[in-house]
C-alpha cells in the first residue's frame, strides 16, 4: 500500500473523461507508482462524488493542479496501450466543443459498450463459454461461478462478491475471453451465429486405417460415399466442415448425411462462426464505367488537387455508387481506410451486398442492430486497418487510423442527424470535419443536395460535379401531377385514390409490371373522432391524437408509443358515433386488395419491418416479382433499385408541402424527386403521378421539370429574406419539465437573460406545436446567429453559461436542457 505523501506528490494529473453528463471535465492526480503507466487514451478507474466508481479514459496529462478542488488520485490502470487514438481525443473534443454536449456524453455515442463498464451495467455468462475454468485466477473463477448461479449480476454487487473495491481489470479481461457479456438494454439477446458442421466420430478419426470399415458399411450407397469422399477431402484444408459444403460438393442431401450418423460414421456439432460475417460468395468485378462515369470521374480527381470536398450531384440512377467504387480502390490500393457513411443502414441491404460483392472481406457493416460483441469486433478490425467501414453516423467513431476518403451517401437525408441524445451531431457534417482530421478527401453524392450544400459548393467551398443522365442512356421517368380537387369535383375518386391513378396502375399490373405507392402516415388511421360532440383520442402522456392499428386493434401514439385500448363509445358525451379520420398505410393497403382483387399487395413500414429479416425479406419477395404494389411511408423513397417497377405513385403531395417549418420546400422537393427516382429505373419508361389540392405549388413546378437550380435559387432568396440557413446558424434550446409552471418560470428567466446577452438573435420562449411529451412539458427557444465565427463562439458560450447557471438555480435543478446545434 502507498502511504498518501506518495499518492498526491507526483506532480502529474491527468483529465479524465467520465461517462456522465457533467459539463466539466476533471483532474485526478497520478500517484507515484503509475506515473509510467499513464498516457493519453487508456481506461482508468477513478472515483466520483461519495462512493461512484467509474472507469474513464485519460484525456491529457499535465502538471496542474486544480485550483478549485483537492485532485483525486487515480486508483487503477486498465490498460497498458490506449484504447483511442489521438485522432479520436482530438474529434470527441471538436465534437463536444461544436455540439455543446459534455465529452461524457460524446464519449458515452463514442465507445462500444465492453469498452465502457459502469457500475450500474449487468453482466451475464456469456452461452459460448463452456465452463472450462482451468486458466482462471481465483478472483475470475468466483465471478463465474456466481453467474452460473444467478441469471445477471451489477457490476456494484460484483464488489460485494469479490470484495474489493476494484473490479473493472478483471471484468474487461473476462469481457476479452468471453466468458461474460453485457446485458444489452435493448431486447435483442445475444445469439451466437451457428453453422452446423460434420467430423468424423473419434473412432475414425483416431486411426484413419478404420476408414476401410466405413466405406465397406457404406458400399451400396453411392451418395453416401460420395459424401464420406467429401468430408475426408475437406477435413485435408479446413477444420470445420459445414454440412453446406458437402452438399455442394458431393450433391448431397441432409438425409444422406443422417445416414451417415446413424452409421455411427460422422458426428454433427453446432460451430460459433465470426460475429463479423465473412463473405462466401466470389467477388464480381464492378462493370465497366460508362462514358459518363469515366468523365465524372476524372473530375472529381481534378477537382480533389484543389479541394478537400467534393459534391457529386447526378440524377437518380446516374451510377454514382459505381463511381464511388472506383475512388475507394484506389485508396485501398494504396493501403488506406475509407469511410462510406449511409443515412440509414437498415434501408439499404441492396446497398451493402452491391457492395459486398465488390469489395468482400476487405469491409465490415457498421449499424445500429449489432450486439456488442459485434461493435467490439468492429471496433478492433477498424483499428487495425480494415479497408473499408460501411456505416450510419456513428460509425464516425471508430479508430481509424490512415484514414484517407469519406464517402457520404444521400448526402440531404436528414436521418444523418441525431435527434437524441446528446451529442446531436449531424453524420454528413462531422464526417467532413473527420475526413479533415487525417487530410483526407471527402466526396458527397446525392441527386437533390441540401441547400447549403450546394450553396456551399456554389461559393467554392466545396468542388461540384454533376451528372445529368441516368446510367445506360435510361430516361428519366415522366412526373405528371394530379389534380384531386377537380378529381372531387367530377367525382373521380374513390377514397384517397383518383381514378386516374387506378386506371393507370391497372393498365400497369395487365403488363406484370410493378408499382410503389407513398403515403407518409403508418398505423390505419391517425384520428378517431366523436362525430357528436368532436372529442378524439389524444395521448395521455403527449399532447397528439393517437392513431388506430387495426393489426393489433389499438390507439398507439407514435410520441411516446404507449398504447391504448379502443373506447366502444365517446368518454366525453357518451355517443357511440366514433369514426376513424385519415389513411394510414394499413388503411390503404386494405383499401388497394379491394380495388386490386387480383393483386398481391404489401406494406413497408415501422410496423412490418421491425426485424432486420422481415425487411429483407420484403425486398427480396418484390425484386422476386412476388408482390406487384408495395405500399409504404418514407422507406419506399430512399435507394430502393427494382429494375421492374414502372409506376410510383404519390398519394397526397400536401402531406409535406404545407408543414410549419422553413425547410418544408426543401423536404418536399427531395422526397417527391427521390420517390420518383424508384420508377423506370431500367429498361422500361417510368411514370410518376403525384396527387395533390395545390397543384400550383412551385416546388411541384420543379420537381415535374427536373429543375433543380430554379428551387435552388427561388429557395435560397427566401432563405435570405428570412435570415434562416445558409444565411444564419440555428440552435435550439429546449427546456422540459413535469409541471408546466416551472418549465414556463424557467423559459421566462432564461429569456430575459439570453435576450440580454444576444438581442434579438433569440426567438422564444414558445410552446412547440406539441408542448407535452412523455408527460414533459416543453418550452423552446430557437437562437440565429449570423455567419461569424467568432460570434458563433461567443454566442455558444453564453448558452452554455446561461443554461447551465439556469439549472444552478433553486427550484430549476431538475429542469432538463436540450441544446440542438444546428437544428433541422
Ligand atoms: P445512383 O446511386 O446514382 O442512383 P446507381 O449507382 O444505383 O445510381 O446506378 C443505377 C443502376 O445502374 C444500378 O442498377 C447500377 O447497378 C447500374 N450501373 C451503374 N453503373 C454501372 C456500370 N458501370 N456497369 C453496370 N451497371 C451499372
Ligand atoms: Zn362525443
Ligand atoms: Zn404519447
Amino acid at each position: 500500500m502507498e502511504n498518501l505523501h506518495d499518492i498526491y506528490n507526483s506532480g502529474v494529473y491527468a483529465t479524465i473523461i467520465l461517462p456522465i453528463a457533467t459539463p466539466k471535465i476533471y483532474t485526478y492526480v497520478v500517484p507515484k507508482s503509475f506515473v509510467d503507466q499513464i498516457q493519453s487514451g487508456i481506461r482508468v478507474e477513478v472515483q466520483f462524488g461519495k462512493n461512484k466508481l467509474y472507469s474513464g479514459i485519460v484525456y491529457e496529462i499535465h502538471k496542474n493542479k486544480p485550483k478549485e478542488y483537492q485532485p483525486k488520485p487515480i486508483l487503477t490502470i486498465i490498460d497498458d496501450k490506449p484504447i483511442v487514438n489521438m485522432y479520436q481525443l482530438k474529434f470527441w473534443k471538436w465534437m463536444a466543443n461544436y455540439y455543446l454536449s459534455p465529452m461524457g456524453s460524446v464519449m458515452n455515442a463514442a465507445l462500444p459498450a465492453n469498452l465502457k463498464l459502469a457500475s450500474e451495467t449487468k453482466i451475464m455468462l456469456s452461452p459460448l463459454f463452456d465452463n472450462d475454468f482451468s486458466d482462471f485466477s481465483d478472483k475470475e473463477y468466483l465471478i463465474a461461478e456466481a453467474l452460473t448461479i444467478q441469471n445477471e449480476i451489477a457490476i456494484s454487487d460484483i464488489q460485494k462478491i469479490l470484495d474489493q473495491k476494484t473490479v473493472y481489470p478483471i471484468l474487461y479481461k473476462l469481457l476479452e475471453k468471453g466468458v461474460i457479456y453485457i446485458k444489452e438494454e435493448m431486447n435483442t439477446k445475444y445469439k451466437p451465429k451457428l453453422i452446423s458442421c460434420v467430423k468424423l466420430t473419434p473412432y475414425y478419426q483416431e486411426d484413419q486405417s478404420r476408414l476401410a470399415e466405413a466405406f465397406e458399411k457404406i458400399k451400396r450407397s453411392l451418395k453416401q460415399t460420395e459424401a464420406l469422399l467429401a468430408l475426408i477431402q475437406f477435413q485435408k484444408t479446413i477444420d470445420d466442415v459445414s454440412r453446406k459444403k458437402i452438399y455442394e460438393k458431393a450433391n448431397s442431401s441432409s438425409t444422406v448425411l443422417k445416414e451417415l450418423e446413424k452409421k455411427e460414421i460422422i458426428k454433427f456439432y453446432d460451430k460459433p462462426i465470426s460475429r463479423i460475417a465473412k463473405h462466401e460468395d466470389d467477388l464480381l468485378v464492378a462493370g465497366e464505367l460508362s462514358e459518363h462515369q469515366v468523365t465524372a470521374l476524372s473530375d472529381i480527381k481534378e477537382q480533389f488537387e484543389k479541394q478537400n470536398v467534393v459534391l457529386l450531384h447526378g440524377v437518380t440512377g446516374s451510377g454514382k455508387t459505381r463511381i464511388y467504387i472506383e475512388m475507394m480502390k484506389e485508396v485501398i490500393a494504396k493501403g488506406g481506410q475509407v469511410l462510406y457513411l449511409l443515412p440509414e443502414i437498415a434501408l439499404t441491404t441492396q446497398m451493402i451486398s452491391r457492395l459486398k460483392k465488390v469489395f468482400g472481406d476487405d469491409i465490415v457493416v457498421s449499424h445500429s442492430r449489432l450486439n456488442n460483441n459485434q461493435r467490439v469486433d468492429i471496433w478492433k478490425a477498424v483499428g487495425n486497418g480494415m479497408p473499408v467501414v460501411l456505416g450510419a453516423r456513428s460509425s464516425v467513431f471508430l479508430p481509424f487510423k490512415d484514414l484517407q476518403l469519406v464517402i457520404i451517401d444521400e448526402e440531404h437525408d436528414d436521418s444523418f442527424k441525431q435527434s437524441a441524445p446528446a451529442p446531436r451531431y449531424n453524420g454528413r457534417d462531422v464526417g467532413i470535419y473527420l475526413a479533415h482530421l487525417f487530410g483526407a478527401k471527402t466526396l458527397m453524392g446525392t441527386a437533390t443536395p441540401a441547400i447549403s450544400t450546394y450553396y456551399n459548393a456554389l461559393k467554392g467551398k466545396f468542388g461540384l460535379v454533376e451528372m445529368t443522365e441516368r446510367f445506360g442512356g435510361i430516361s428519366m421517368p415522366t412526373i405528371e401531377i394530379i389534380d384531386k380537387k377537380d378529381a372531387l369535383k367530377k367525382n373521380r375518386m374513390k377514397s384517397v385514390f383518383t381514378l386516374k391513378l387506378i386506371e393507370t396502375i391497372e393498365e400497369v399490373l395487365k403488363k406484370g409490371e410493378q408499382v410503389i405507392l407513398f403515403q407518409n402516415r403508418r398505423g390505419y388511421s391517425p384520428v378517431m373522432q366523436c362525430e357528436v360532440c368532436g372529442w378524439h383520442t389524444e395521448c395521455k402522456h403527449c399532447d397528439v391524437s393517437m392513431t388506430y392499428h387495426k393489426y393489433f386493434n389499438n390507439l398507439q401514439c407514435h410520441y411516446c408509443g404507449s398504447q391504448q385500448n379502443l373506447p366502444t363509445d365517446c368518454p366525453a358525451c357518451g355517443s357511440s358515433k366514433l369514426s376513424l379520420k385519415g389513411h394510414g398505410t394499413e388503411k390503404i393497403l386494405e383499401e388497394l386488395e379491394i380495388i386490386f382483387p387480383h393483386a398481391k399487395v404489401k406494406r413497408m413500414d415501422l410496423d412490418t419491418v421491425r426485424t432486420k429479416n422481415a425487411l429483407n425479406d420484403l425486398i427480396t419477395e418484390f425484386e422476386n416479382k412476388e408482390i406487384d404494389i408495395l405500399i409504404g411511408t418514407q422507406m419506399v423513397t430512399k435507394g430502393l433499385d427494382f429494375e421492374n417497377v414502372t409506376i410510383v405513385g404519390v398519394l397526397s403531395a400536401d402531406q409535406s408541402l404545407h408543414v410549419p417549418d422553413y425547410r418544408a420546400n426543401e423536404r418536399s422537393f427531395q422526397l417527391l424527386t427521390q420517390v420518383s427516382g424508384r420508377a423506370g429505373r431500367a429498361k422500361k419508361e417510368g411514370l410518376v403521378m403525384i396527387q395533390a389540392f395545390d397543384t400550383s405549388h412551385p416546388v411541384l413546378h420543379d420537381v415535374v421539370q427536373y429543375d433543380y437550380i430554379n428551387y435552388f435559387k427561388r429557395e435560397l432568396r427566401e432563405r435570405q429574406k428570412f435570415r434562416y440557413p445558409p444565411y444564419s446558424r440555428l440552435i435550439k434550446i429546449t427546456l422540459k419539465h413535469r409541471d408546466p409552471k416551472v418549465v414556463n418560470e424557467a423559459g421566462k428567466i432564461l429569456g430575459a437573460r439570453l435576450k440580454r446577452y444576444l438581442g434579438d438573435r433569440v426567438l422564444g420562449p414558445a410552446k412547440p406545436s406539441v408542448a407535452r411529451v412523455r408527460n414533459q412539458f416543453l418550452i423552446d427557444f430557437l437562437i440565429k446567429i449570423e455567419i461569424n465565427n467568432k460570434v458563433i463562439q461567443q454566442v455558444k458560450n453564453v448558452i452554455l453559461e446561461q443554461t447551465n447557471g439556469l439549472t444552478g438555480m433553486k427550484g430549476f435543478s431538475s429542469v432538463r436542457v436540450n441544446l440542438d446545434v444546428d437544428v433541422y
